[in-house]
């Protein structure tokens, strides 16, 4: 007689950010316990949403995290006094905000021809544009000591001149007739989304988590933590506890840079995320 044992194991579909997201031997990226990470809303807003909504879009986002880290985290994830800063990136011996910026013009149509911002993807923060693919709907770009994860950074900027992001429960959009009057993009389930690349999540393979990378016009699904990302939040930066890191952290004084990247063509076409993950760049010196 044969015996068949069946074992089921319910592996988390929740993906951490590593400092090479293509090794599953790097380190990854993780926010000190205690932290008290600030996110600072541009001033300037979105103006094509209606009145003032998008901070409310925002804050609603930051509050549904916050909701989680006080339920089971050790750290604070709270929104900061609005600010005029616009610039996105880490930069030694200045002082970094985490920000939160609508980019309102491409970089393609304004950036002289030939001109590279003094290189390492500075368009964006010099002609204060969108530097990004144009079907990303809005990138987190996370700055680290690439040696040990520690998070230094991390900002985020939305793709105004592409998406419509709209701030309404409902209805939802007619395909073709995108406005701010229905669910189009929606701006908290977008940063819902992102705040999770913020707190060192990476993209997760379940298409049904707030962390896939795939958002159609109409969402609000990712409004709210999945289960695994939830957890995420009790395991990575476990209450009354070290953050966990991956494995031991050697110390290096050196920095990295990673930028998760996010989106879907407004026709709903999945986006080969990969190509934003080159992004990644050497670290800084
Ligand atoms: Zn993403």
């Amino acid at each position: 007689m044969i015996l068949q044992l069946v074992v089921t194991i319910a592996l988390s579909q929740a993906v951490r950010s590593r400092v090479d997201d293509q090794d599953p031997k790097s380190q990854c990226l993780w926010w000190p316990e205690n932290s008290q990470i600030q996110l600072k809303f541009s001033a300037d807003g979105n103006p094509l949403t209606p009145g003032e909504t998008e901070f409310d879009g925002l804050a609603a986002a930051l509050a549904t995290w916050q909701t989680q880290l006080s339920a089971c985290g050790n750290l604070t994830l709270t929104q900061g006094p609005r600010t005029p800063t616009r610039k996105v990136g880490f930069f030694e011996k200045q002082t970094n905000e985490d920000v939160a910026v609508f980019r309102l013009r491409r970089c393609s149509e304004i950036v002289p021809p030939g001109d590279t911002c003094g290189g390492a993807d500075n368009c964006g923060n010099q002609f204060d544009c969108w530097q990004h693919q144009e079907a990303a709907i809005a990138i987190t770009t996370t700055s680290y000591n690439p040696t040990t994860g520690r998070i230094l950074d991390s900002d985020i900027e939305f793709n105004s001149p592409t998406f419509t992001f709209s701030t309404v429960d409902s209805p939802v959009c007619l395909s073709g007739a995108l406005s701010t009057n229905c669910v189009a993009t929606d701006l908290q389930n977008t940063t819902t989304h992102e705040l999770g690349h913020l707190l060192g999540l990476a993209h997760s393979p379940s298409t049904s988590s707030t962390m896939s990378y795939r958002a159609n016009p109409g969402e609000l699904s990712k409004r709210v933590l999945d289960a695994d990302t939830a957890q995420f939040v009790c395991d990575a930066y476990p209450k009354g506890r070290p953050s966990q890191t991956c494995f031991l952290p050697p110390v290096s004084p050196q920095l990295g840079k990673a930028a998760p990247g996010c989106g879907a063509a407004p026709g709903g076409l999945l986006i080969a995320i990969a190509a934003l993950l080159l992004r990644k760049k050497a670290p800084l010196k």
